[in-house]
């Protein structure tokens, strides 16, 4: 362990601020928190772990600590939910450097102070082979309002905010031995959770279904199908490409369908709903529709092709 576990725990107690809706957070056998009446709470868990999620040749330590609270808020972005307190369990290898920890701990915070998010409590171990984290992070939505996977109907058509495939294809560059500047590969080191796009949806009731991509736009967009019990059909030509590095360069259209971990958001709209093309400074860019039946389909210039969901594989190149 970089430090006795007691004397880390006081540590990121000293730099945790409570905030609203904490009653009590770290320091006791639970944290305490307070639902408002009329609102429910939603709770979303993820691992961030090493070798799979981040290389400590590659990722910075703080970029590491971001990414792992960005995955729990992107969550909540996804069901149109404000985010409340996070919950950090770490465990580290004996041999890890204090210092990792700190800059993790700073990245992590930085972010949570970004959202007014409380980090709570959590636990702390130690591991016997590389980095493990899992972040749990509660919000709330008014009661009823949460915006599910499963509301896609026929008609509907498909939205995503930002720009897809930045986050893979700067990996790939990773992979290909590349040394990159984080500055000119933001959606990969420094991703932003669209929690102010999901409320807004949600609180416009705009979204029939919504998810965010983290597994990738086809992978996703099969989640929403599945769980609405519909097919969807794209096309090629509108789905928003990232660019990336400098000078820089739109990506792939294959990272745009199938990468990960951009942490943009996916969701369908009554064809009827009028969506705006920004929805607090993010683009907004309608894809496709929904149809009846199952499975995905992808227009380009060839025609109609089925699109197989190829689920984000991470690291297994
Ligand atoms: P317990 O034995 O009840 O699990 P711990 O000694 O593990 O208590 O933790 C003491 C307090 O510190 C608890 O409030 C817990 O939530 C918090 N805590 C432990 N590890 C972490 C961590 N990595 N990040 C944030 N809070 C933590
Ligand atoms: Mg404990």
């Amino acid at each position: 362990m970089p430090r006795s576990e007691k004397s880390l725990i006081a540590q990121i107690r000293s730099r945790s601020s409570v905030g609203r809706g904490v009653v009590a957070g770290i320091g006791d056998d639970c944290a305490i928190l307070r639902i408002l009446p009329g609102r429910e709470a939603l709770v979303t868990t993820d691992f961030t772990l090493e070798g799979v999620h981040f290389r400590r040749e590659w990722h910075a330590p703080e970029v590491v600590g971001r990414r792992c609270l960005v995955r729990g808020l992107s969550d909540i972005a996804a069901m149109g939910g404000d985010p409340l307190a996070a919950f950090l369990s770490l465990a580290l290898p004996r041999k890890l450097r204090q210092r990792w920890v700190d800059r993790f701990m700073a990245g992590l915070l930085r972010l949570a102070d970004e959202w007014n998010v409380t980090l709570a409590g959590g636990d702390t171990a130690e591991s016997p082979a590389g980095i493990l984290a899992d972040i749990v992070v509660v919000g709330s939505t008014p009661k009823g309002k949460a915006v599910r996977r499963s509301g896609a109907k026929p008609g509907d058509r498909i939205y995503v905010t930002g720009e897809l495939g930045g986050s893979s294809a700067t990996l790939d560059l990773l992979f290909s031995g590349r040394k990159l500047r984080a500055t000119d590969y933001p959606r990969h080191f420094r991703p932003i959770p669209r929690i102010e796009v999901g409320r807004w949806l949600r609180s416009h009731d705009i979204a029939s279904a919504m998810i965010d991509t983290s597994d990738g736009l086809c992978t996703d967009l099969a989640h929403i199908c599945e769980e609405s019990i519909v097919s969807a059909e794209i096309s090629a030509d509108a789905i928003p490409r990232a660019s990336i590095g400098r000078p820089a360069r739109e990506v792939n259209l294959k990272f745009a369908l199938h990468g990960g971990e951009d942490y943009e958001l996916l969701f369908t709209a009554a064809k009827d709903r009028r969506v705006p093309n920004k929805i607090a400074g993010v683009r907004i860019t309608e894809i496709g529709q929904i149809r009846r039946g199952r499975g995905l389909c992808l227009i380009g210039k060839n025609g109609r092709a089925t699109l197989k969901p190829q689920g984000w594989q991470h690291f297994h190149h």
